[in-house]
Order: C-alpha cells, then structure tokens, then sequence
C-alpha cells in the first residue's frame, strides 16, 4: 500500500463524532439558528427564535385551517391536457404524469367546502410543490368553479395564494385565466359575498396580477415575496436600485397594497373573525392562540397600536357598528367592497374574543 492511500484512522473517528443525523436539525434563513426540527414542526414550521416562515406542506396547511372532519374536496377530476404539445427539457404531459404521481392528482390547485371556527366557506390552497403553483387551465378552472359555487351557495371565498404566476406550458390558455377568474369573482362580489385573499411566499406573476391581489381584505405571511416581474428583471429594466425589502410583505403592508401581515398561528383565527364581521355572523369565543408574533412582535407593528399585550384595546376605541349605519367606508373611489370599520380594526389585531363580542 502506497503512503498516500493509507488510511487516516484520526481523521476517520474525528469524522465519526461529527457526523449527525439528517432532518434532526436545520438552519433558520431569517436568523441562521441551528433549530431543533422536530421544534420547528410542532411551531407550524416557524422558527421559534426569530419567527421567520418556512414554507409549510399543503396537507399540513389543510388541517390548520380546517376544522376537523369538514374539509370535502372539490373539482378533483380536472386534469390539464397538452394542447401545445409543449416540450423543454422534456415533455408537459409527461412532467404532469409524473407530478400526479409524487404530488398527487390535484395539480397545483386544491380546492374545499368546509369550516374555519364553524363558519361555512369555500377554501381554495395553491400547491406550490407541483410546478411552482403556477396557473394553467385546470387551475384557473378550479378557482373559477370555487367563486361560482360559493356565489351559488351563498359562502364566503377565502384563496390562499403561492405561485409563480402564469403556467408558460399552456402558452395563452394560462393567460386567459386571469381574466376568467377575474370575472367570476365580479360575479361573487356583485352580490356581496366576501373574498379574502391570503399571499404566501411567493406569489407573483398572473396570479398576484389578478384575483390575488383582489381580496376584499388582503392578508399576508410574514416574509412573503409578493409582485409581478422578479426584483432582477425590474431592475434591468427601469436601471435603478430597487429599494431594501422591495416586494416583500413588509415593504407592501407600509405603502398600502395589502391589509395585514398575519403570523400562521394567528391565520385561522383571524380568517373565521374577519369572515363573521363581513358576514354579520355573531361572534363565537375563541381561545387565545398561541402566537408566533409574540416571538417576533415587529411582524405586525406597522398596522398595530405599539402595545401587542394588550390586543383588545384597539377594538373597544373603534367605533361602534351603529355609528356608521351600513358600515360604508368614505373612500368611494375603492373598487374593493366596503369593508366596516370594526373589521379595519380587526386587522390590526389578534383573534381577540373581546372585539368580536363587541360587533355581535
Ligand atoms: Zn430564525
């Protein structure tokens, strides 16, 4: 045996010792913590030191929202076509064939009737594992169908949103999608039934250039990269410097593009709160959840009062449902539906059962 291959038996034990487990730890991209993994599942996959949201498995997102033993899926038998016979590194229908099979048959799109703190909805989640969430016909269809069953049983639409934006196998039958769901969620709000848009990361392109960014409130995660073209191609083309945190959840909440950023603790909550106040339901007392954002309280400060202990004093000082008769707010330049003044300050707040209370 030549020296140079002679194994090294130091080397070999020190290599031992250091070893660990896959999937035991992993590093936090907000604050670059090594983190207990197991740690990060049971926070809903939020990182415990800095509240930075890593991206959460659709199943899982499902049995967040929903509760249990409501969720009925629908549209499951849609399945796109090829109609391009579209062809990259290899072909559509074969890319679709296998993703049906890892992912499973829903393409990038699932959608439900089901309950969020008993209040009736349809639910439509993005799956962003199944090529990027991007929006080809049979998710358009899916969206489009959502809005029309809720208008024809007369539910609240909620549409949580993670895409890169239009699916460019599809060529122009991806586009005519933003058009199209654009149009059946007139239809929604025309007889006054309330969508909420909620943006994860990321959501852009197509769909962040329709019905995402046409929620009657317009929730946000943390963190969340939300826009039209990438940062990069912007700055190519306009030749400046974007500024810092440009696009992202943060940034947009400041100059008044979305309503809330809204920890995914904090989602169900918050959603069934907003949905009873546009509703006119009567509240229904919920228990204080446990809150990522009392971790990283900076999350909500832009839309806060400074005190996040104490959530319910904002409600009592907003005024009261009979003060502003049908709840019309004064911009009437707004396209979006009036949305009444307590639900502005539910916005601004946790799930606080006192806020509610004071709306029934
Ligand atoms: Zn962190």
């Amino acid at each position: 045996m030549a020296w140079w291959s002679r194994k090294n038996k130091a080397t070999e034990s020190g290599s031992e010792k250091r070893s660990v487990p896959t999937g035991l730890f992993q590093k936090c991209d907000g604050c670059s913590t090594t983190l207990d993994s197991q740690k990060v599942v049971a926070a809903l996959r939020c990182c415990p030191q800095c509240g930075h949201h890593f991206s959460l498995p659709t199943e899982d997102r499902i049995h967040m929202l929903l509760d249990e033993g409501t969720a009925v899926e629908q549209d499951t038998g849609l399945s796109a076509t090829d109609p391009l016979g579209f062809r990259d590194t290899k072909s559509y229908a074969d890319r679709l064939r296998g993703l049906s099979k890892s992912i499973g048959p829903s393409d990038a799109f699932r959608s439900f009737l089901g309950s969020m703190h008993e209040v009736r909805l349809a639910l439509g989640i993005f799956q962003f594992e199944f090529m990027g969430g991007s929006m080809g016909s049979v998710v358009g269809e899916k969206i489009t169908r959502l809005f029309e069953r809720a208008l024809s049983e007369r539910l609240p639409a909620v549409i949580l949103s993670a895409s890169g934006g239009a699916r460019m196998q599809e060529g122009i039958l991806s586009l005519m999608q933003m058009a199209k769901t654009s149009a059946a969620l007139g239809r929604l709000r025309d007889r006054g039934l309330p969508y909420i848009s909620v943006l994860l990361n990321p959501t852009t392109g197509g769909v962040a250039a329709s019905f995402a960014l046409l929620g009657d409130v317009i929730l946000a995660e943390p963190g969340a990269m939300i826009g039209f073209a990438g940062p990069r191609v912007i700055e190519q083309t306009i030749r400046q410097k974007l500024p810092e945190g440009f696009q992202r959840a943060e940034f947009l909440l400041k100059h008044g593009i979305i309503d809330a950023i809204v920890p995914r603790a904090e989602l169900k909550g918050r959603l069934s709160m907003l949905l009873r106040m546009l509703l006119r339901q009567p509240a229904l007392q919920l228990p204080q959840v446990a809150s990522v954002a009392s971790i990283s309280g900076e999350m909500l400060a832009p839309v806060r009062q400074p005190e996040l202990a104490t959530p319910a004093a904002p409600v009592a000082e907003a005024p009261a449902v009979s003060d502003s008769a049908d709840g019309r707010t004064d911009d009437s330049q707004s396209t979006r539906a009036e949305v009444p003044p307590l639900v502005a300050s539910a916005l601004c707040d946790g799930p606080s059962s006192d806020g509610a209370k004071s709306f029934s």
